[in-house]
């Protein structure tokens, strides 16, 4: 079957605004329909085998009903690397990157560092790729998120241990002991799900995503403990962090002991994460 660039935009703006529908449109027929961006850009037609077609009619159902494109597609960049992605793994984020970017800057190259509440495993896999010295952990509560972390492990070559362990009721044994621990923990509070865009709301797993409205700090005064145990002395923590909550995770951090506890912004000027000194 021909088919246009024309059909697939406008099937897509019936549920899109203009400009998304054009970007996702690109994707769909230069990214996964093997379309060159010459001839996507000229609006040549298409000729789709009669599979390609099925796949076709499939990608544009997903995405009109607002499934996120990284899980249409099946992966999502992080730092320049391809990361597998399904529905049982947040999408990783451009903060994200941020923090991995300051991390590389300032953490020692043979750390042993561990990741709480991994995902896809992008910022423990990424570290552990750039920091080829470094002894990498990562852990997380789901079997789910753990095993694409795993895949995701092996398709980069780099050498995370992973672990399924729930951060909540972990009792650290002697002698576990890391020089930096890093966790993007679940952050937006119950109200603030009424602002999430249905791609967000409908597709992203609600257990990496929501902390009750009652104790939005709860990851972060859990691994704030278990840091004053399985921290060296002089190690460090780097929390991903709502913008709401740069102070209370600040003060929070001050009180169990740590020193030299700042808040950091990202791109967009938010307070978006805290380091803190053991
Ligand atoms: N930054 C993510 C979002 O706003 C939330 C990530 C998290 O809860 N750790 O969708």
């Amino acid at each position: 079957m021909n088919v246009t660039v024309s059909h697939i935009r406008s099937a897509l703006q019936e549920c899109y605004p203009p400009r998304e529908a054009a970007n996702l449109s690109r994707i769909v027929c230069c990214e996964m329909l093997g379309q060159s961006h010459i001839d996507y850009y000229l609006g040549k037609d298409m000729i789709l085998s009669p599979k390609d077609e099925k796949e076709l009619e499939s990608i544009l159902s997903r995405l009109c009903n607002f499934e996120p494109i990284q899980y249409v597609q099946g992966t999502a960049r992080f730092l320049g690397r391809t990361f597998r992605v399904a529905p049982g793994v947040l999408i990783p984020r451009p903060e994200t990157e941020e923090l991995v970017e300051r991390m590389l800057e300032e953490v020692a190259p043979a750390s042993r560092i561990l990741d709480i509440g991994t995902g896809s495993g992008c910022i423990a896999v990424t570290l552990s790729k750039e920091l080829p010295e470094a002894e990498v952990t990562a852990w997380d509560i789901s079997g789910e998120a753990l095993a694409i972390a795993g895949d995701n492990n092996h398709l980069l070559q780099a050498s995370v241990l992973f672990v399924q362990r729930d951060v909540l009721t972990y009792q650290p044994v002697e002698g576990e002991c890391f020089d930096v621990i890093v966790s993007n923990p679940p952050y937006v509070t119950e109200t603030e799900k009424r602002d999430m865009e249905p791609n967000v709301l409908n597709w992203e797993p609600s257990g990496a995503l929501f902390v009750p409205d009652s104790d939005p700090l709860r990851f972060y005064r859990r691994i704030g403990e278990l840091g004053r145990s399985m921290l060296t002395v002089g190690g460090r923590l780097y929390f991903e962090i709502n913008r709401a909550f740069g102070e209370a995770v600040a003060s929070m951090l001050r009180k169990q002991g740590y020193t030299n506890v700042r808040i950091r912004k990202d791109i967009s000027g938010n307070d978006r994460y805290v380091i803190a000194e053991r």
